[in-house]
């Protein structure tokens, strides 16, 4: 940053009364900040990068996890394994007292992701191996180094607070954080930040997606022989088609905003054997968590009657996942985006916007090259599908914000995404998203008028809509979900592991 811009804001912020009751401390600590990333810009590469080796589907994030809590604890921050009833759960901590501010974010990868980084063509590392063809493993080392260099400023300076790092398992299957809330997690964090890979910086508020509930309907009927005595069976797949064109019959008599999708996961054996065992996994969404609670109530009553008519048993839902639509919350997106304007874009070398183009091409997308303005538009319209961040945004007022990671228009859960996450442009980005996390941290930390704002606009945001979880009180986290493809491919995977022990300085 160009000191003569450090000195018109402060000058402007002086003026202009007094948001930041130390404008001059406030810029000075941002600038230190900014000096502890970039001196720790290797590190912050060696952890995304590591991360990105180890390829760790939802769940199973288990060397992530140990790389992360070995990195954090070496700098400083006590580090909880295991919570909420989930091995990988990592939750960091370090400081005391009130203002308590949290960094929520993940590090899973997803199925059949695996790419040789900086091959155009498709060329997994190991076929059919899970990859980080989304990127999350980005988030890992911007989350920590911010967290880091806030950290070395509020010891030097003997500011009070708490700050918290949150690695949630499996976010590509919706599971954690409703269970993290449900534990009472972030019941007493005063503003969190969600941080994202995305193609720019950007930042959004208000509604940003979808609430969901995922869950498996499974029926129960009675073996016959279809040809010799069917009367004597009963069909539990019939009963499986009668839930979904009872659900069809609905579709005329729910909100246009709902979304409803199935995929039958039982469907009988063969077709002269009638079914004993049928099954049909649906996710209904809807624009907010109390409709799509409706609509799951309404499609629960549609199962009930599907098994009444063919004279079968339908087990109670199978819950699977949730998410209210995350919320974001404006004050705290505002002083986000003026931190991104002061950060602003990495400067790209002519060979990583050239290989953006390649890329590009290679996919049939524009030929944009790299971000190298920041969007006109701050607000985002709300998005379909959805993210269990959600759960977090209403229970505690969170600021969002995406780092310029990615290649424009190369779109995540698609192998090609693969190609770039540990590349200089993303490195370059991490960096970038650091500064801005550390710069809107310290701004949290360092003035009461900004959280007391940020809730504010919280309480009346939520006012008529109060959290409630759509957990069912039986539920538990699915412990188990991925380990049989991560015992699968992790001895294959191993041989391109990073033999790093990232440590901040
Ligand atoms: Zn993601």
């Amino acid at each position: 940053m160009n000191y003569a811009v450090v000195l018109c804001r402060v000058a402007t912020i002086a003026a202009t009364g007094l948001l930041l009751a130390q404008p001059a401390f406030a810029d000075e600590r941002k600038d230190e900040a900014f000096r502890i990333i970039d001196r720790n810009a290797d590190t912050v590469a060696q952890i995304g990068d590591a991360v990105y080796a180890y390829a760790e589907l939802g769940m199973q994030e288990v060397k992530s996890t140990q790389l992360l809590k070995d990195t954090l604890e070496a700098a400083g921050f006590s580090v909880e394994m295991g919570g909420a009833g989930m091995p990988t759960n990592l939750w960091a901590k370090w400081g005391s007292g009130k203002p308590v501010i949290a960094i929520s974010t993940e590090i899973d990868a997803l199925p059949e992701g695996s790419q040789t980084p900086g091959s155009i063509a498709r060329k997994p590392v190991v076929p059919g191996a899970p990859g980080h063809m989304e990127g999350h493993n980005t988030h890992a080392g911007v989350a920590t180094a911010a967290a880091f260099a806030v950290k070395t400023i509020m010891e030097r300076d003997k500011l009070p607070g708490t700050l918290i790092i949150s690695f949630g398992p499996a976010e590509e299957q919706l599971i954690s954080r409703p269970f993290l809330v449900r534990a009472g997690y972030f019941k007493d964090v005063d503003a969190a930040f969600i941080l994202h890979i995305g193609d720019n910086l950007s930042t959004g508020y208000g509604l940003q997606n979808y609430a969901a509930i995922s869950a498996k309907f499974t029926f129960h009927g009675k073996t016959a022989h279809g040809a010799n005595n069917p009367w004597d069976g009963r069909d539990a797949v019939d009963a499986v088609e009668l839930m979904d064109i009872g659900f069809d019959k609905l579709r005329e008599h729910m909100r246009p905003t709902y979304r409803a999708h199935r995929t039958i996961t039982m469907g009988g054996i063969q077709p002269n054997i009638i079914a004993d065992l049928g099954q049909i996994w649906w996710y209904v969404r809807d624009a907010n968590a109390p409709a799509a609670k409706e609509n799951f109530d309404r499609l629960v009553n549609v199962g009930k009657g599907a098994a009444m008519m063919t004279g079968t048993t339908m087990d109670p839902p199978e819950f699977v996942a949730s998410a209210w639509p995350q919320l974001g919350n404006k004050v705290l997106s505002e002083q986000i985006r003026k931190n991104m304007e002061m950060v602003g874009l990495p400067t790209w070398s002519a060979e990583e916007v050239a290989f953006a183009k390649e890329l590009q091409k290679a996919n049939n997308k524009p030929e944009v090259g790299l971000a190298t303005a920041l969007p006109t538009v701050t607000a985002r319209p709300q998005g379909t599908a959805s993210n269990d961040n959600g759960d977090v945004t209403w229970v505690v007022p969170t600021g969002m914000m995406n780092f310029p990671s990615s290649v424009p228009g190369i779109g995540y859960h698609a192998w090609p995404a693969a190609i770039t996450p540990t590349s200089t442009m993303a490195h370059k980005g991490m960096v970038t998203g650091a500064k801005v996390l550390a710069a809107s941290l310290l701004d949290a930390v360092t003035t009461p008028a900004l959280l007391q704002n940020a809730r504010k606009e919280f309480t009346e945001a939520t006012k008529e809509s109060p959290y409630f979880t759509l957990l069912p009180a039986e539920a538990k986290p699915p412990v188990d979900m991925n380990k049989a493809t991560m015992d699968q491919f992790a001895p294959a995977l191993s041989k391109t592991y990073l033999s790093v022990s990232p440590r901040f300085k």
